[in-house]
């Protein structure tokens, strides 16, 4: 363990933390990241791994160009990591299919389509039944239609998060398996972290701790609302059938994913800290698939995980600065959208620290200091 002072310390190595601590070390930054657990155990390692959802909060507006570059970025980002790193995270191209089964649904989905068609670059058209079945064989016939998102992407997130991980070590990032409690501060200036029997010293601070971030509020006192919001995923082994592309509906998915097995999920679960898997939740995404991909009947249960995200009180992610501190940052509140945002977050959040500005259009909108206006 480094008894210097480190130029930056963060804290929390999920996707955000990780990301964060190799860009800041690429640009020239004496970093420790700081970890409860371990790389990738939570949120991060255990997400479905799309970068495709260019709807919901934020979007289209103010969230748009800021998405478009996050997704831009993940390609790129990929061959990165892997050179400096080795870990390949299975970044692919990948189209995703949103089906409708109603008129009402349609409808809903078609309001969308308006500003998403004009979005040339994500390929974004309506197909009906017969030509989703073209594109995805093993979509339900009995659909109506479905939105086709041609140009979406998945990498498989736990790797994703050690490509990160392991890059920034390369870069000389101290990583330490230690669950901080606190930081050592003097006026509006963070000295350094604390955690059991220890401090490390520290010139900046980013936390990075997804649901856990708001924890912290007792440390600097800012509003930073963020509260779990519990998922889960099944994977399942089919002997004969492979989805080409992601199907979706009401809120949640399935694809087949490049260790062999198909991926489905999900739910979105209040339930404070609990990370247990359920037997609820297991027959409910199953109910959900045999409604997209009814062939899938047969596939077999090989493992169910439960995790949770990190959810900002208005759904848009929080980087920045913590108000009223000169040296204290944040990164999280990704909600669904944490490994599709995390390129404009943690590329946003280190040009913020090494610069005081950043190109990634739209960050401004994240500022932490949105919440203490109200
Ligand atoms: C089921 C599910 C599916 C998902 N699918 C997708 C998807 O397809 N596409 C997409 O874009 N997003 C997806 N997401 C969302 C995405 O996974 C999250 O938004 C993202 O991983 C959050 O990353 P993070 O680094 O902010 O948080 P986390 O991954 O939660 O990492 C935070 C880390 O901080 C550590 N920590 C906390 N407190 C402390 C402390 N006091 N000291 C030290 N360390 C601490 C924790 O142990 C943890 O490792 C999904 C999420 C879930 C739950």
């Amino acid at each position: 363990m480094s008894s210097d002072t480190r130029d930056v310390v963060v804290v929390g190595a999920g996707i955000i933390g990780c990301l964060t601590a190799y860009l800041l070390a690429k640009g020239g930054l004496k970093v420790t990241l700081l970890e409860a657990d371990s790389v990738g155990s939570h949120a991060s390692g255990f997400a479905f791994g799309e970068m495709g959802a260019i709807d919901g909060a934020g979007l289209p507006d103010p969230l748009l160009e800021f998405s478009l570059w996050s997704l831009r970025r993940h390609e790129p980002l990929a061959k990165e990591l892997f050179e400096v790193s080795g870990v390949d995270n299975e970044y692919q191209a990948r189209g995703r299919l949103k089906l409708a089964f109603n008129d009402e649904e349609a409808r809903a989905y078609k309001k969308d389509l308006e500003w998403q068609s004009k979005v040339t670059e994500l390929g974004v058209e309506w197909l009906d039944s017969q030509e989703v079945v073209k594109v995805e064989p093993l979509a339900n016939p009995e659909c109506l239609g479905a939105v086709y998102l041609q140009r979406a992407a998945m990498v498989e997130p736990y790797r994703h998060t050690l490509a990160a991980a392991q890059a920034a070590e390369k870069l000389g990032v101290e990583s330490l398996l230690r669950r901080a409690t606190g930081l050592v501060v003097q006026g509006d200036r963070c000295l350094g972290v604390t955690f059991e029997n220890g401090t490390i010293q520290a010139g900046m601070v980013v936390l990075a701790m997804g649901p856990w971030t708001q924890q912290a509020a007792s440390w600097h006192g800012a509003n930073i609302p963020v509260t779990p919001l519990k998922g889960q995923i099944l994977r399942l082994q089919h002997s004969t059938q492979r989805i080409r592309t992601s199907l979706h509906y009401s809120g949640s998915y399935v694809a087949s994913k490049p260790d062999g097995l198909i991926w489905a999920g999900t739910t979105e679960e209040e339930v404070g800290f609990d990370e247990e898997t359920t037997l609820q939740a297991r027959d409910k995404i199953m109910g959900d698939l045999l409604k997209m991909a009814p062939s899938m009947a047969d596939a077999e249960l090989v493992q169910q995980t439960a995790c949770l995200r990190p959810l900002s009180g208005d759904g848009l992610p929080i980087v920045g600065k913590v108000p009223g501190w000169e040296n204290l940052y944040v990164g999280t509140g990704a909600g669904r959208k944490g490994i599709l945002w995390s390129t404009g977050m943690c590329y946003g959040l280190a040009d913020l620290i090494l610069t005081g500005r950043t190109e990634v259009p739209g960050v401004h909108h994240l500022d932490p200091a949105r919440f203490q206006r109200d």
